[in-house]
Parts: C-alpha cells; structure tokens; sequence
C-alpha cells in the first residue's frame, strides 16, 4: 500500500518536474534523467563473449574463455565502456550522485528485459571496501543494484559479502598482476539462499574483480553466477 502511494507521489513528481537529460539537458523520458535522442544512441554492446562480455564480431567466446573457463557461468555487459556511458560512469563515480546511479540502473534493467538475459534469484553488488565507501559516501554498484532489482522484482543481497582489501583500480596492470591483486579480496560473510546469483558491477574492464567475487560465491555454495555490468570496456589489450 505505502509503495502503491510512493509511486504515485514519485510520478506526479515527474509529471510536474520532469527531469532534465544528464547528457544533453533536453527533457527526461520515462522519468529519468536521459532524453531519448541520448537513449537512441547509446553504444550498445551488440556482438559479446558469453562466458566474459568481451566484445566480439558475433556471439561466442573469446580466445581465453575457450583456453580456460573464468569463475562466473555467464556475463552480460548493457554497454561499451565508450562515450557517453564513460561520462556517466566518471559521474556515478565522483558524483556522488544517487540520481544517476537510478539512472543506471534502469539502463541496466531495459537491457537485461530487452535482450532477455535469465533472471537471477538474486542480485549482489561487487562490494566497495569500507574506506572507500567512507570516502565517497555511497556505493554506487548497490545503487545500481538497487533499482536494477526494483524494476525487475529480483531481490538484492548487498551484505553477503564483503571487500577485504582496498584494491584500487589500477590501470596499468597486466591481467595476470590485476588477478594477483584481488586474490582472496572478497569474503562470503553470509552464504546467499540462493542457487542462482548475479554478480552486478558498474564497469567490467577485464573481468577479473566479478571473476574474483564469483569464485567466492561458489566456494561458498553459489551453484549458478553470472555477471551483469552496466558496460564493459574492452576488447582485453
Ligand atoms: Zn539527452
Ligand atoms: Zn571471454
């Protein structure tokens, strides 16, 4: 009842103050704050590796999928890491913006409803170690995890699991030193009740950090993990 009045209070909101386009300024659609010129002409990751969301020219696995199987069973990826999604994400990074980590996550939700990706029982967010959430005072891949769930009626788990090690991203870094660096930084402190999980993250560079929080998963009793990135960079130097 409390939610049904929520969101009929949220959509006079919208009705009276539509929001403004986070990229261009033009009136939002649907609410959001993205116009849908801007919406239209997103990079969409098309043509992806299915085991690492690596792009590819046509559906498949990549050259190291084939070699060796990465922790998680599947990986979707909505968009390339590439303009403007990049400015989005600099923005949910160094914004502090809740806004736009709503707005990611509804992206997140279309391109999982639009390209059917198979529903999880449960969302988890690749968790921020404590310092850095201090620092920047919001975890934005729970946010997106957040309202991805809502629009999609699949829980989130942001407590079963937490980051031990401050690993900073460091571009720079070979896969195989990237991969030295996360080992054992994500603990299962509350095993999910769940046989089939995704794994949500905001970018997905190599792969290694989801990677990383997927094994984890498993070794604590996680049957099925998959991936799901607001976008991917690549393809893997
Ligand atoms: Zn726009
Ligand atoms: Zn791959």
């Amino acid at each position: 009842m409390h939610s049904q009045v929520n969101k009929t209070a949220e959509r006079i909101l919208d009705w009276l103050l539509p929001p403004s386009c986070t990229l261009c300024g033009s009136r939002g659609e649907f609410g959001l704050p993205l116009c849908a010129g801007c919406w239209q002409d997103l990079p969409r990751l098309k043509h992806a590796c299915r085991r690492c969301a690596e792009p590819l020219p046509q559906d498949g696995l990549c050259g190291r999928c084939l070699r060796r199987a990465p922790p998680q069973d599947l990986a979707h990826g909505a968009f390339l890491y590439a303009d403007p999604v990049d400015r989005l994400v600099q923005r949910l990074k160094f914004g502090g913006r809740l806004g736009t980590a709503r707005l990611a996550g509804a992206l997140l939700a279309a391109a999982a409803r639009s390209a059917q990706w198979e529903r999880p029982q449960l969302l988890i967010p690749v968790p921020l170690h404590r310092a850095r959430l201090r620092q920047r005072g919001y975890d934005q891949a729970q946010a997106i995890a957040a309202e991805c769930g809502r629009r999609l009626g699949i829980p989130m788990d942001s407590r079963a699991c937490q980051r031990k090690s401050a690993t900073a991203p460091q571009p720079g870094l070979s896969r195989a030193e990237r991969r030295r660096n996360l080992r054992g930084a994500f603990v299962v402190v509350t095993p999910p009740q769940a046989r089939h999980v995704a794994v949500i993250d905001d970018v997905m560079t190599t792969g290694a950090t989801a990677g990383e929080l997927a094994a984890a998963l498993k070794r604590g009793g996680v049957e099925r993990v998959d991936v799901w990135a607001l976008c991917r960079a690549g393809p893997d130097r």
